[in-house]
């Protein structure tokens, strides 16, 4: 289908947030063929990560409907003029968007790029253009808004992965684990025989957890107040684990490790665990934010705080990497996921938001 100025129109169906709290429901819109640097990806699954509840919690504009989704899976349908990286037929996982020629991107920091937050919080694209039409939707979430059967995304944000895969086990990739397992080897590069925490053993923070694992981090402490949630952490590597509802966190730590601790990875968002974090920490030590801020704090006797953003990765380097980690069966993260199709996306959100389901993934259409 055509519009008036000739630019190829699909419909598509996607879950449209059109009040604040939600519930998403599932709506037929328009979206734009892709232009010269865009690719148009039919989306198999989504993961639901708590970025998109977060909005769904927050979103306050009544007038502005918007969809959500960063953690798209899906396969090529069509590609722009200008896409030289992949074609009709490839499988591809989404990631998070970057301009791509800002100094950061440029100089091989895609997670830092200057123009982040509009690229993937601005529900447009950079020339502040929408591909959604109808009923004044906007996509562009993370260049994704993956909760559809179809998306936009470009280049820079998304990676080719092997078929012999299934796709939607692969898309929580893009998101989640890609910034728990970046915290570790990318941002602090753990070394081998450093003592971790893990505040938070969601999905983010068992991706944490499994690094901290293959770099040989010992202990791996994974702090919860989940019983079910911290015997998961011990069987994907912790060594020890703390119900911070039922045990004195600092004295259990003292106890584990005979002092504090080398790194703690804070993925709550509790100004409380925050300040147990530093408290906790051995001198020249850090804290790692995954709480969405971004810089850093120096602490006394050489202890920092560093804000994170997708675990300093560079997607199309770093999902392959876990990919082959997960062939060698030392990157398990398939044990977290939930799938649901895609109209039970609100019981999934409602799964997610009590922490029964740690990782829930949306089956949209077939491979
Ligand atoms: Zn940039
Ligand atoms: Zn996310």
């Amino acid at each position: 289908m055509n519009n008036n100025s000739g630019v190829k129109v699909y419909k598509i169906r996607a879950a449209v947030l059109r009040r604040k709290g939600g519930p998403l429901k599932i709506e037929s819109l328009e979206l734009e063929g892709p232009r010269d640097d865009e690719v148009l990806v039919r989306i198999v699954a989504s993961g639901i990560c708590h970025t998109d509840i977060d909005f769904c919690a927050a979103w306050t504009k009544s007038d502005e409907a918007l969809v959500l989704g960063h953690e798209g899976a899906g396969v090529v349908e069509r590609v722009g003029k200008s896409v030289k990286t992949v074609k009709r037929g490839d499988h591809v996982v989404l990631s998070y968007q970057s301009c791509g020629h800002c100094r950061r991107c440029l100089s091989g920091h895609p997670a830092h790029c200057q123009h982040f937050y509009e690229a993937n919080f601005g529900f447009q694209r950079l020339d502040g253009s929408n591909a959604l039409h109808r009923g004044g939707v906007r996509g562009h979430f993370f260049g994704q808004s993956s909760f559809a059967t179809h998306s936009l995304a470009t280049e820079r944000n998304l990676v080719k992965v092997p078929k012999d895969l299934p796709l939607e086990l692969l898309s929580p990739l893009g998101c989640g684990l890609q910034t728990g397992a970046g915290t570790v080897m990318n941002s602090l590069k753990v070394p081998k025989g450093a003592s971790i925490a893990v505040f938070g053993t969601g999905a983010v923070g068992l991706a944490a957890v499994m690094a901290a694992r293959i770099v040989g981090a010992g202990p791996i402490i994974g702090v919860d107040i989940k019983p079910k949630r911290l015997r998961l952490a011990l069987e994907l590597g912790a060594t020890h684990t703390i119900d911070n509802r039922r045990q004195d966190l600092a004295a259990r730590i003292t106890h584990i490790t005979g002092g504090g601790v080398d790194y703690v990875v804070e993925t709550t968002a509790s100004p409380k665990m925050h300040q147990l974090a530093v408290d906790v920490l051995n001198p020249q030590g850090v804290v790692a934010l995954l709480t969405g801020e971004s810089g850093t704090d120096s602490l006394p006797e050489g202890r920092k705080t560093l804000g994170i953003i997708q675990g300093d990765a560079i997607p199309q380097q770093f999902i392959p990497k876990l990919i082959e980690l997960y062939q060698a069966g030392q990157f398990p993260f398939d044990r977290l996921v939930k799938f649901y199709d895609f109209k039970d996306i609100n019981r999934a959100i409602a799964d997610a938001k009590r922490g029964d389901t740690i990782k829930p993934v949306l089956r949209i259409s077939k491979k």
